[in-house]
């Protein structure tokens, strides 16, 4: 007699189900992938449907053989899901991720290797060092970089910031709190993402804790305005710390002029962070390198790979130019008093750099497709997608009845519907009522975004197999909508 927990453990039981959720993922993908009308974007239904779907109560023990009732409700999750792998899916940046990382997800689950300390993740925490430091020298940091993974951008950018509020107070905020000294502020573009006001929050400056630099009409940083901001700040009482750039912003995927925040960051003794969140993955692409050009200068980078690097969520690196400062955004000792011993500071010890104790193997999959499918193929990928972003601008900007909000900088492009039979005043519910319209029958997914000339629709092409006939029936689809 095997007890129920004997049987939830069977190997043999687990291969069974385990080749059987194979078939059923393939079979979704290739249906995901062929994209078509037979299969929505994303099928959507009422918040309150689904919570009444799902509201069945949970057994006691189960009614029927688990591996059946396994294979029913997974189908019942993949109809009912978000289809990514859709190519009109052109929405937020979320990725379609490489089947290849659903396998390996399935292998750190499986191990549950929690990485805080060496012994907890031995094989994780080595890939973890050389995904890193991989990203390093795609940025051009120097050898001395070092970093951790992370679980989001959001924990990404607070933890370069402790790490910079660590080396720039002047006094020792993480012992004594951010009162034991003057105010601090850092200095951050108006378009950066949201998790920026948060981390200084969370980090006890409160709202002035943030100081917003203006931008361009192309939403990137103006050079002049950070002198303005400091001044700003300083007249506040303020002391600013450091200064952030965004490669490229969340909206409108503008790049800021990173040598020129890195120019301004070093005359005036700032730690120097660049929110690469989406966009530092174009250090990968020969053709679009250019766009992060200054990086190499930054105090601190973060990057997500599961928006550039086709990984699912999630997985951010948090690179610091001088590794030892990785150690400073959780310090438990005074350590910008105490540098010098940091050789004798373990960097196996993950948990000693992360907000997380114990965390995911996120390096496993990134560093396994990295070796086994190759690196070109991610250069390519970005290259791909920024070079379809300016077709599909171009496109736009020569079709009269469509506006580009602002020439892409990477994959991310703004536009509007401006149909003569919708006359100006309109344009702003216009948009929203195509994007309601195209979202919810499932045709397309795509964004709004709302930009100082009015709300705009807004693409984020991550898929790496949208193809440009997709756009095409994506304008027409938004014509048809606007007669309808
Ligand atoms: C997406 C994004 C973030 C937040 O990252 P998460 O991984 O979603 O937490 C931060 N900054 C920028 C610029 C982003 O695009």
């Amino acid at each position: 007699m095997t007890t129920p927990l004997e049987a939830a453990y069977d190997p043999d039981a687990f291969r069974a189900t385990a080749h059987a959720l194979m078939d059923q993922l393939a079979d979704y993908l290739k249906a995901a992938l062929g994209g078509g009308a037979a299969m929505p974007v994303l099928p959507w239904v009422p918040p309150a449907v689904n919570h009444e779907r799902f509201a069945t109560p949970f057994p006691e023990v189960p009614s029927q053989e688990p591996s059946g009732l396994f294979a029913a409700l997974m189908a019942r999750v993949l109809e009912g899901s978000h289809h990514l792998h859709h190519p009109r899916y052109v929405g937020h940046q979320v990725t379609a991720p490489l089947p290849l990382t659903a396998l390996c997800d399935a292998v750190s689950s499986l191990l549950n290797n929690g990485m805080a300390v060496y012994e907890m993740g031995p094989v994780a925490t080595a890939m973890e060092h050389h995904v890193l430091a991989w990203m390093a020298s795609r940025l051009g940091l120097p050898a001395s970089a070092r970093g951790v993974l992370t679980s989001g951008g959001s924990a990404g950018n607070l933890t370069a910031l402790l790490a910079a509020r660590q080396a720039k107070a002047g006094f020792d905020a993480w012992n004594g709190g951010a009162h034991a000294g003057p105010p601090m502020t850092v200095l951050v573009p108006r378009t950066a993402h949201y998790c920026l006001a948060r981390a200084v929050r969370i980090m006890g400056f409160g709202e002035g804790g943030l100081t917003p630099v203006d931008v361009d009409a192309r939403f990137r940083v103006q050079p002049d305005a950070l002198e303005a901001a400091l001044q700003d700040a300083t007249r506040k009482g303020r002391k600013v710390i450091a200064v952030v750039a965004s490669a490229g912003s969340t909206t409108t995927g503008a790049f800021d002029p990173l040598e020129a925040v890195a120019d301004f960051a070093q005359a005036h003794g700032l730690w120097f962070h660049v929110d690469g969140a989406h966009g530092a993955a174009a250090s990968l692409s020969p053709k679009y390198r250019a766009q992060v050009r200054g990086i190499e200068r930054a105090d601190s980078v973060v990057w997500d790979a599961h928006k550039g690097l086709l990984m699912p969520a999630l997985v951010t690196a948090v690179l610091f130019r001088d590794g030892a400062r990785s150690f400073d955004a959780f310090a438990q000792e005074a350590s910008y008093l105490f540098h010098g011993d940091d050789d004798a500071r373990p960097y196996s010890d993950v948990a000693l750099r992360t907000l997380e104790c114990t965390k995911e193997m996120m390096s496993l999959k990134v560093y396994t497709c990295l070796s086994v499918l190759g690196t070109r193929l991610f250069e390519e990928a970005v290259t791909a997608s920024y070079d379809q972003a300016r077709r599909f601008a171009a496109k736009l900007q020569a079709t009269p009845d469509f506006e580009v909000a602002v020439p892409p900088d990477c994959n991310i492009v703004c536009f509007r519907h401006t149909p003569a039979h919708v006359p100006e005043p309109g344009w702003d519910a216009l948009q929203a009522r195509l994007r309601e319209a195209l979202v919810t029958r499932g045709d397309f997914y795509l964004v709004q975004a709302r930009l100082p000339r009015g709300a705009y629709l807004r693409t984020t092409l991550i898929h790496p197999l949208t193809r440009d006939e997709d756009l095409d029936v994506l304008l027409d689809t938004l014509r048809e909508a606007a007669r309808g």
